[in-house]
C-alpha cells in the first residue's frame, strides 16, 4: 500500500486525489486534509456567491471524496495539531496544495488605515469564511474602490452593486447579504495601473458588469487605445476590449450605481482622518515593455471602503523552502523534495482557472509514481489517526461533512441553495460532535 496526504481539500488538492486515484487505484490510500471542517477550499469561499454554475464542481470532488480510497480529514491544522515532518513520516507522499488565502500586501502609505481590505478577506466575509466572517466592511459612504483589473476586482465590484434580488439564487451568508442591501455606495472606481490592453478581466465576466439591475458601467472613451490596435490582441483579450469599449459609449448610464474604470492609475496613498476617505492615485504611462511608469501626476479617488484586489500569496509552513517575493513554495515543477510536493497556487502562484488545476494534479500524481515505491511500510492514516486521537483533535470526516451540508441546505432561505456556518465550532457542532 503507498500513503499519500494532500494538505488542501481546494480543487488543487481535490484534482490531485483524482489523479493519485486513477494512477494507483486501490493500492493507495488517500488523505486529503483540511484546516476547516468543510471541504472545497475556493469553490466554497473564494468562487463568488452568484457564480453558482462555477461551485456545481464540488460534485466531482464528492464522488473522489466518497471512495474507501481517498479520505476527507477536516478540522485539522498543518502547523498546529501536525506537523509536515510528522507528516513525512506516516505518508509515503505529501502535497501541499493549500492555495492562497492571504492577500498581497498593499504597499502604500495608509494601507492600514480602517476602510481598506484586501480581496481575500472582503471576499471570505460576503463568502462566509471564519477567518472573515467578522470583517463588517465599511458601506456607510457612497464611494468605494477596488484596486486591481483581475476577475477577483469585477467580482467585489458586482457584488457591491448587485441589489438584493440579484443575490436570488446565491449562497451570499446572511451577514453579507443584510450588510449589502443597506449599503449606501452608490460609485465604484475600478483602478487599474495600466490600461485597457493590459487587463485581466475575461469577457464573461466583463460582460456580467452591463446586466445589473442598478448599476452601469463607464469607461472614460480617452484610455482607449485606437481601435485598429485591438486586432494584435489574443481573442479572449479582444473580447474583453471590445465590451470596454461598449461601456464607454455609454456616457451619461441612467443608473442609481456606477461602476467606473480608472484606468493608467498607479495607487501610491490612502488618507483620510482616522479612516479611508480617499485613494490617491497617480497618472502613468506604458513604457516599452507595458510596465506602468509614473508621470507625476496625482489625484484622489474619493472612498471610504477600499478593496484592493491585487493578488494573493501562500502563508509559509514550518520548514518547507518560501519563494517570499513569490508568496509560494520553492519547487522543481511541484516537487519540492522526493516525497514532498507542492500542487495549484501554493506552486504556481495565484493564477489561472479552476480547470488549470486538473493537469497540475496530473503532473504531481506523475511525479509521485517516479518517486514513490510499491510499499514503504508506513503506518499512513492509521498513525495520522492514533496521532491526531492522542493531541485531543476534533476529525471531521466527510460523512460529518454531510451532516453539516445537510444543516445549511435545510436551513437556506427561499431560492438559495444553503445558508453556510461561518464559524468553526459551530460547524463542529453541525458535523455531529460536540463543540
Ligand atoms: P490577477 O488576475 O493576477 O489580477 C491582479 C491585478 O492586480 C492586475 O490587474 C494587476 O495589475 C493588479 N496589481 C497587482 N499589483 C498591483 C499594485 N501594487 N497596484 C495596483 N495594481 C496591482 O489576480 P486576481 O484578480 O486576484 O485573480 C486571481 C486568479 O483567479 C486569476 O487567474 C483569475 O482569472 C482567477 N479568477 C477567476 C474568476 C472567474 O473565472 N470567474 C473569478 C475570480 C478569480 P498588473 O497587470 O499591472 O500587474
Amino acid at each position: 500500500m503507498r500513503h499519500i496526504a494532500i494538505i488542501g481539500s481546494g480543487p488543487a488538492g481535490y484534482y490531485t486525489a483524482e489523479a493519485c486515484r486513477n494512477i494507483f487505484g486501490e493500492t493507495a490510500r488517500i488523505d486529503v486534509i483540511d484546516r476547516l471542517p468543510v471541504p472545497f477550499g475556493l469553490i466554497r469561499t473564494g468562487v463568488a456567491p452568484d457564480h453558482q454554475s462555477i461551485k456545481a464542481v464540488s460534485r466531482r470532488y464528492e464522488a473522489v471524496a466518497l471512495t474507501d480510497t481517498v479520505r476527507f480529514v477536516g478540522n485539522v491544522r498543518v502547523d498546529r495539531d501536525i506537523d509536515i515532518a510528522e507528516l513525512q513520516t506516516l505518508y509515503d507522499a505529501v502535497v501541499i496544495a493549500t492555495g492562497a488565502p492571504q492577500d498581497r500586501p498593499l504597499a502604500i502609505d495608509g494601507a492600514d488605515l480602517p476602510g481598506v481590505v484586501g480581496s481575500a478577506q472582503f471576499v471570505g466575509w460576503y463568502n462566509g469564511h471564519p477567518d472573515h466572517a467578522r470583517l463588517n466592511p465599511p458601506l456607510n459612504g457612497t464611494h468605494a474602490a477596488v484596486i486591481g483589473n483581475g476577475n477577483v476586482a469585477l467580482d467585489v465590484a458586482r457584488i457591491l452593486a448587485k441589489t438584493p434580488e440579484e443575490f436570488a439564487g446565491s449562497d451570499i451568508v446572511a451577514h453579507a447579504r443584510e450588510a449589502l442591501a443597506t449599503s449606501h455606495i452608490r460609485h465604484i472606481t475600478i483602478v487599474g495601473r495600466r490600461g485597457p490592453h493590459q487587463i485581466a478581466m475575461t469577457p464573461k465576466e466583463l460582460a456580467e458588469l452591463g446586466k445589473l439591475t442598478r448599476a452601469g458601467a463607464w469607461v472614460d472613451p480617452a484610455d482607449l487605445p485606437e481601435v485598429s490596435l485591438d486586432a494584435a490582441l489574443e481573442p479572449g483579450l479582444r473580447k474583453s476590449v471590445a465590451l470596454l469599449r461598449e461601456f464607454a459609449t455609454d456616457t451619461a448610464p441612467d443608473k442609481a450605481v456606477t461602476i467606473s474604470f480608472d484606468f493608467f492609475a498607479m495607487p501610491i496613498a490612502i488618507e483620510g482622518d482616522g479612516w479611508a476617505e480617499r485613494l490617491i492615485v497617480e497618472r502613468t504611462r506604458l513604457d516599452d515593455k507595458g510596465a506602468a511608469i509614473r508621470t507625476g501626476a496625482p489625484y484622489a479617488i474619493p472612498a471610504s471602503l477600499i478593496v484592493s484586489c491585487i493578488g494573493y500569496q501562500t502563508p509559509p509552513i514550518k520548514n518547507v523552502p518560501y519563494d517570499e517575493k513569490g508568496g509560494r513554495f520553492v519547487s522543481d515543477e511541484g516537487r519540492v523534495a522526493p516525497g514532498l510536493y507542492c500542487v495549484g497556487w501554493a506552486r504556481r502562484g495565484p493564477t489561472g482557472t479552476i480547470g488549470t488545476n486538473k493537469p497540475d494534479g496530473v503532473m504531481i500524481a506523475d511525479k509521485i509514481a517516479q518517486d514513490i515505491g510499491n510499499a514503504s511500510g508506513k503506518q499512513g492514516r492509521v498513525g495520522l489517526d492514533a496521532l491526531l486521537a492522542q493531541r485531543g483533535v476534533e476529525v471531521v470526516t466527510f460523512r460529518d461533512w454531510q451532516n453539516i451540508d445537510a444543516e445549511e441546505i435545510a436551513r437556506a432561505p427561499e431560492g438559495a441553495p444553503r445558508e453556510k456556518f461561518t464559524d468553526i465550532a459551530e460547524m463542529v457542532k453541525a458535523a455531529g460532535k460536540a463543540s
